[in-house]
C-alpha cells in the first residue's frame, strides 16, 4: 500500500501543471458590476426619491444615498465604487468584458430600474451589485443576497443566481471573510423586494460586503489591503461561477 501511495504521488508530481491562464481565463464572459448608490445622491433628492416599480408589486425610491461609517469618514457609495474598480481590474486581467454602472462617485443615480436594464442589455453572464450594510452596530460580517421566486420568474435564472451566491459565499469564506452575525442564514439571504434582483433577467446577486455601522468592519473597509483581499475573493467567486 505504501508503494502504491508513493507511485500515486509520483504520478501527481510528474503530471504537467495546468496553465493558470487556461484555468481562470474569462475570455468571452461579460460581468456587470453595479456599484451601489452614488456620491451625488444626497444632493439630488428630486431625482433619487422618484418612485419606481421594483418588480413583484414593490414600489420604492429610484435610488438611495446608502449608509456610511459612524465617523462619517467613509460613505457606502465611495466604498462600493472602490471595490467595483478593484474587481473590474482583476476580471479584465482574466480577459472578461466588464460593464460598470459608474466609474466615478460624483454623479446621481441611476435608478435601480436602469441599473437592472444595463445588465440585461449587456446580456451579462453574471451581475454583481456591490453594497455595504448599515446594520445594528453589534453585528458584523458579509452577506450575499440572491433573488427569491416572484410571479413570472425564470426558474433557471433563480437557480443560477443562487449558485452564484453560494460560490461567492464560499470564496469569501476561503479568503478569510466572516459571514454576517446579524442577518441572513450563514451569509446568504433570499429577497423578493430588491429591484436590482427582481428586474434582472440574468444571474444576479447583491453582496453586502460588511456592516459599515460596526466598528471592526468599518476599520477593515478603510484599509486598502483588506479591500484588495475582498476584491480577490469576489473575483474568485465569479471565476468559479463563470467557469463551472
Ligand atoms: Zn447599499
Amino acid at each position: 500500500m505504501r508503494i502504491l501511495g508513493l507511485a500515486a504521488l509520483a504520478v501527481l508530481l510528474l503530471a504537467p501543471a495546468p496553465a493558470r491562464a487556461a484555468t481562470t481565463s474569462l475570455a468571452g464572459k461579460v460581468v456587470f458590476l453595479d456599484a451601489g448608490h452614488n456620491g451625488g445622491n444626497a444632493q439630488h433628492p428630486e431625482v433619487i426619491n422618484k418612485i419606481v416599480d421594483a418588480g413583484n408589486g414593490v414600489r420604492k425610491a429610484c435610488d438611495t444615498t446608502g449608509t456610511e461609517t459612524n465617523d462619517r469618514r467613509l460613505t457606502e457609495a465611495a466604498f462600493n465604487l472602490s471595490m467595483a474598480i478593484r474587481v473590474q481590474k482583476k476580471l479584465q486581467q482574466r480577459g472578461a468584458t466588464v460593464v460598470m454602472t459608474r466609474t466615478t462617485n460624483d454623479g446621481v443615480g441611476p435608478c435601480i430600474t436602469d441599473r437592472a436594464a444595463i445588465g440585461n442589455q449587456a446580456n451579462a453572464d453574471a451581475v454583481v451589485s456591490l453594497h455595504a450594510d448599515g446594520g445594528r452596530p453589534g453585528g458584523r460580517g458579509f452577506h450575499v443576497i440572491y433573488p427569491g421566486k416572484i410571479k413570472g420568474s425564470d426558474p433557471a435564472r433563480l437557480a443560477a443566481s443562487r449558485r452564484l451566491a453560494v460560490l461567492m459565499r464560499s470564496s469569501l469564506w476561503a479568503r478569510g471573510e466572516r459571514s454576517a452575525t446579524y442577518i441572513g442564514d450563514h451569509g446568504l439571504d433570499e429577497r423578493t423586494d430588491l429591484g436590482g434582483l427582481n428586474l434582472s433577467t440574468r444571474p444576479a446577486i447583491f453582496i453586502e460586503m460588511g456592516n459599515m455601522r460596526n466598528a471592526g468592519d468599518a476599520r477593515r473597509m478603510k484599509n486598502g489591503a483588506h479591500r484588495e483581499k475582498v476584491a480577490g475573493a469576489i473575483t474568485l467567486g465569479l471565476v468559479r461561477f463563470l467557469r463551472s
